[in-house]
């Protein structure tokens, strides 16, 4: 035992589409430091009761089940959330841990301390970054903090050449930006040397029926 434990917030196992190559399982992290006006996962913003946690062998242990399928297509375990970073130290002990042909993937908005991404950015095999928006005013009224931590830490990847390991979500958030705002924040990625992107439109009814059901 190391003593990093991880609380979950769930476990989806057999992911195929949403998460890099190969089939994965997503572990969801409980805890966000942002609270974007359409978040599918409210319910990481408080601590379930009974909340899942985990030690780093357990986690492996649960994981493994599917370990034959992360062999055979290349797969492994996407930690997100929530904010995974919030959990940055069991990431890294995870990934000396996990046997080393698992792929670790990260589902991260990046709004956390450049410490913490720092602390696993050599563990992780691929980065999927959720930017909401690179406007400043945009990104407040949406998520309700600066993007300043977000900032920091994309020029952090950049300034280490590590753009061919991410894909950076571009997202049209009704209400709150636009396709024209949206191609503004792709040229600024650009200009930073990022080059692969995923757009798409949020699930607002999806999102607001959530929060509604959870009280959130
Ligand atoms: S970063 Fe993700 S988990 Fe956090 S509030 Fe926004 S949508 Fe929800």
């Amino acid at each position: 035992m190391n003593g990093h434990i991880f609380h979950a917030i769930g476990i989806e196992r057999l992911r195929v589409i949403n998460d890099g190559e190969g089939i994965t399982t997503l572990v969801a992290g409980y805890g966000c430091p942002l609270r974007c006006q359409y978040c599918l996962n409210p319910q990481c913003f408080e601590m379930p009761k009974p909340v899942h946690s985990y030690s780093v062998e357990e986690m492996i242990r649960e994981v493994s089940v599917d370990d034959l399928y992360f062999q055979a297509t290349g797969g492994g375990v996407v930690f997100g959330g929530g904010e995974p970073l919030l959990q940055a130290d069991f990431i890294h002990a995870f990934r000396k841990q996990a046997p080393k042909e698992w792929k670790i993937y990260l589902e991260s908005s990046l709004a956390v301390k450049e410490e913490e991404l720092l602390k696993v950015i050599r563990d992780i095999d691929f980065f999927l970054i959720d930017i909401k928006d690179m406007n400043e005013e945009i990104y407040e009224r949406y998520s309700g903090k600066k993007p300043d931590l977000m900032r920091c830490n994309l020029k952090l990847l950049a300034e280490r050449g590590l753009q061919d390991k991410v894909t950076i979500r571009l997202p049209l958030i009704a209400g709150f930006n636009t396709d024209k705002n949206r191609a503004e924040s792709e040229e600024l990625l650009r200009e930073m040397g990022f080059s692969s992107f995923d757009r798409f439109s949020y699930a607002v009814k999806k999102a607001l029926d959530k929060r509604r059901e959870i009280g959130a």
